[in-house]
């Protein structure tokens, strides 16, 4: 049984001496992210991403971290970067997690400034920020954002955490628990050999807790910590109209058009109100605890403003929150394609339809089953069902066809209980870094492996997020507030400082 010790002088530790250093080193910590910033890290591109894991494994070197590379069983498999801080006579360790890896970048839709060129600007570029040059010297105008793929998602998290470190060491600060830091890098690809990687690696990957730092902060602005995250599973889904495409002029009204039949399709899976009208979609939904509930109560409310800002008439939920939304599995299309639109537009039936459908879980979700649940609800709509191309007798058989296909790397929800020792360690300490109340949520909206974690070690999940929450993250012109990297080296190194005790 482990208990927590709450730490008075936490405050003065984590908060005045970090961030002393921080200024005192600003440009220091800039110099470094804006190094790591401009390596490209989309998990398909090999040569790159183990640039990128060298250049890590060096700023652990230099932490004296002793950093080593975790391989999974081939080669190209994107390396995992692992290092130690061990504390003697301590018996008890955390994991400090962030990836390294980003989402695949358009560079046309770039428009603020090519994805690994990182740029500077006076604030949002959507607020009216331009493009700025760091000043020769002095402070830096912390509002001031930087432009890159990564910067918030997940370098940011990297930066922050290795920042820590050195502000804890230069003041020689002593920690209570053995510290571990893993940098994965291919969680925007679905980490899909993190639990081999895991395997591989056992021993050195064992904790009382892994702290993962990903995502962003409250939209209100205040520090917040997730105890779960939803679970993810893509599914690509395609129909079919003729076997070459027609004159929509000889043909149109007689040959079917595929994406009239896939919009139908699509649009039997939720009623207005945006509720899933899949069978089984809410089958074993956990419910949530009294503390979970009490934290959501708690959270500040945000609807209305954000409705404003996103230029919103109305939300999806019959008026619930987007904090109880959350809770709940959903379905959106990440896009659909069928034809041509714009320049290249042409009076044509086209030959099929195809949808990206996003498939977001909570705890007690299945992602196996859900699919099974769309395959199912898809079939009952009278399509005929199939996981590959149609062949020609196929064709001639049924009106209908849909392809279904689940792609690979989805995994499922994950949820600690806020009431874990850890937990409140965990809480203490970034409550300690702030003067607002900060935000507790049971679950972040966005998705990680973090099942995949829990399948493979006996530990618990929390996680710290510091990004800003317009922070573009996965789309183009991905930026991060300078505050919020400040802040969260300020928040990681309270998390660093925390105290369980046998
Ligand atoms: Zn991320």
């Amino acid at each position: 049984m482990l208990l927590v010790i709450g730490l008075c002088c936490l405050t003065i530790l984590a908060q005045s001496p970090v961030r002393d250093y921080r200024r005192a080193h600003e440009r220091q910590i800039i110099d470094e992210f804006t190094r790591l910033l401009g390596i490209p890290n989309i998990a398909s591109d090999p040569p790159n991403i183990r640039r990128n894991a060298e250049f890590i494994r060096e700023m652990m070197e230099r932490r004296g971290l002793k950093p080593q590379l975790l391989e999974g069983d081939a080669p190209e498999t994107p390396p995992a970067v692992f290092g130690e801080w061990k504390v003697p006579g301590a018996s008890h360790s955390i994991i400090l997690y962030a990836h390294y890896d980003g989402q695949p970048v358009d560079p046309k839709a770039w428009t603020a400034s090519p994805p690994f060129q990182p740029t500077w600007r006076s604030a949002a570029m959507e607020s009216g920020g331009t493009v700025m040059q760091l000043p020769a010297a002095g402070p830096i105008n912390s509002e001031w954002r930087l432009y890159a793929r990564s910067a918030s998602d997940d370098k940011a998290g990297v930066m922050a955490i290795l920042a820590a470190v050195d502000a804890l060491k230069a003041q020689n600060a002593a920690p209570s628990m053995n510290l571990k830091f893993i940098f994965e890098g291919e969680e925007e690809a679905g980490s899909s050999h993190l639990g081999e990687i895991i395997d591989r690696n056992k021993q050195l990957l064992e904790a009382d807790a892994w702290i993962i730092c990903d995502g962003p902060v409250h939209q209100s602005g205040r520090k917040l910590i997730a105890f779960g995250v939803r679970g993810d599973q893509n599914a690509d889904v395609t129909v079919y109209g003729a076997k070459r495409p027609l004159h929509s002029g000889h043909y149109g009204n007689w040959a079917p058009n595929p994406a009239m039949t896939l919009v139908r399709l699509l649009a039997t899976m939720k009623d207005e109100s945006g509720r899933m009208t899949i069978a089984g979609w809410y089958d074993g939904v956990e419910p949530l605890g009294a503390a979970e509930q009490q934290a959501i109560r708690d959270a500040p409310a945000y609807d209305d403003e954000l409705r404003a800002q996103l230029g919103l008439a109305r939300t999806e939920g019959n008026g619930q929150l987007l904090m109880d939304l959350i809770n709940q599995p959903s379905l959106n299309i990440n896009g659909i394609s069928s034809g041509d639109v714009g320049a290249l537009a042409r009076n044509v039936i086209p030959t099929t339809a195809t949808a990206v459908l996003d498939l977001r879980l909570v705890k007690g979700n299945d992602h196996r089953r859900q699919v099974q649940n769309l395959i199912e609800h898809v079939r009952k709509q009278g399509f005929y069902v199939i996981d590959r191309e149609p062949t020609e007798a196929e064709r001639k058989q049924y009106a209908l066809i849909a392809k279904i296909v689940a792609r690979k790397g989805g995994y499922n929800a994950e949820r600690t209980r806020m009431d874990h020792p850890i937990s409140l360690a965990v809480i203490d300490a970034v409550q300690s870094t702030s003067r607002e109340p900060i935000v507790k949520l049971p679950t972040l909206g966005g998705s990680l492996p973090l099942s995949i974690i829990t399948d493979h070690l006996r530990t618990v999940t929390i996680t710290v997020p510091i990004a800003n929450y317009d922070n573009n993250q996965h789309a183009e012109n991905e930026n991060l507030r300078l505050q919020n990297l400040w802040d969260g080296i300020e928040t990681w190194a309270a998390v660093m400082m925390i105290k369980v005790k046998n």
